[in-house]
């Protein structure tokens, strides 16, 4: 079981001209990185780390400075993986974001190992059952379109089972107003729509968006500002009664300790390939549920990751929902490996049976699709 080879690939494919526009810009490409780490008894592992807009510096650091400290260690050893980056490379130059996401797919890599060597699927592994989890329909999609798309978009996962979703907004407040109601309007009261601004508001754009928020019943409002602006979601807090989200920018325990102790972001969003990988998501669950905080992990951008969630979701007693990325021909999700998931009528998925992870990972498709270099967003 010690750890005897680890790989990375950073991987890329274009989006057709038209890409999802949202808080972040217009999409025109997609990136990943995929970790594969080999054992010396020949078990291979698979975990992905986000991109972090530089995916080939990611997939850098994971061959060379994180490989170099932890080749030979043992790959069911975890905790002790974490602690070693963690003393020689994270916690000594102040919370690096990249390290954070680099060691994210290799803790998740090692998770999938210890499943496979034992038979076990992931969820039973970190104490959980087959459980179905509430998912919302959300990825890089419902974007800025007019509202009559929006709706021509949201019904058909309305009529596959979702019954909630989320609009990205972090346009304008006049024309974000326009979408949340309109979708409000054509599917009624039973639908939870959820709202992402990605950024893009102002502290003025939050006091006026506020108002129709709560007169909308939005379920939450997700990364009005950059995470941070501790001090701007302080002052939002105060504008209205809809809860506000984040997590998918806070990388491990140690900056969400600033968010448990502000008490202002109440909808945690844990990245599982950002924030510290399965090890770390544990951590940082338990801690929200010691103020009976929900977890609804971000999930891009691979089915490698959204299947972890999954498994996370269905062994957490404070589960939120799944992200269920619905955007359209995301490679990541349907041909990279085997399906990740699938939703059920009542809007719920179940996570995968098989040993591990349990996505098998098409390795001829990461060669196929090589990095890209440049912005994913414009
Ligand atoms: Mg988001």
């Amino acid at each position: 079981m010690k750890i005897r080879e680890i790989k990375a690939y950073p991987t890329s494919f274009p989006v057709p001209p038209g890409g999802v526009r949202l808080g972040i810009g217009q999409s025109v490409k997609r990136d990943c990185v995929m970790v594969k780490v080999t054992t010396e008894d020949g078990i291979i592992g698979w975990g992905e780390s986000h991109h972090g807009r530089a995916h080939t510096a990611i997939a850098k650091l994971i061959e060379t400075t994180l490989s170099q400290l932890i080749l030979g260690m043992d790959a069911a050893d975890t905790t002790g993986v974490w602690a070693k980056i963690y003393k020689y490379q994270l916690g000594s130059h102040g919370m690096g974001a990249a390290c954070a996401m680099a060691m994210s797919g290799i803790d998740m890599a090692l998770w999938d190992i210890k499943g496979k060597a034992v038979g076990w699927p992931l969820y039973r592994l970190l104490g959980g059952s087959r459980r179905p989890v509430a998912a919302y329909a959300g990825g890089v999609a419902l974007g800025y379109q007019p509202p009559a798309q929006l709706i021509d978009e949201a019904q058909p996962l309305i009529a596959a089972g979702y019954r909630a979703v989320k609009l990205r907004i972090g346009d304008t407040v006049r024309d974000d107003t326009a979408r949340m109601e309109a979708v409000r309007n054509a599917f009624g009261d039973g639908l939870t729509i959820l709202t992402d601004a990605n950024t893009g508001y102002s502290i003025g754009d939050v006091r006026q968006v506020m108002p129709a928020m709560d007169a909308l019943d939005i379920g939450w409002l997700e990364e009005p500002f950059p995470a941070h602006d501790h001090h701007l979601y302080a002052q939002a807090r105060g504008y209205g009664r809809t809860p506000l989200a984040a997590g998918e920018n806070h990388f491990t325990r140690f900056e969400f300790s600033r968010v448990l102790e502000d008490r202002v972001i109440t909808i945690w969003q844990p990245d599982l390939s950002k924030c510290g990988g399965i090890t770390e998501t544990l951590r940082i669950a338990a801690m929200a549920s010691a103020c009976k905080i929900p977890v609804n992990p971000h999930s891009s951008m691979t089915g490698v990751n959204q299947a972890a969630s999954i498994h996370l979701l269905a062994a957490i007693e404070n589960a939120g929902y799944f992200e269920a990325d619905v955007s359209h021909n995301n490679l990541f999700r349907d041909q990279l490996g085997s399906e990740p998931w699938r939703i059920g009528g009542d809007g719920h998925v179940l996570p995968l049976e098989a040993p591990g992870i349990g996505v098998e990972v098409d390795e001829g498709f990461l060669l196929a699709h090589p990095a890209i270099e440049g912005p994913g967003y414009v």
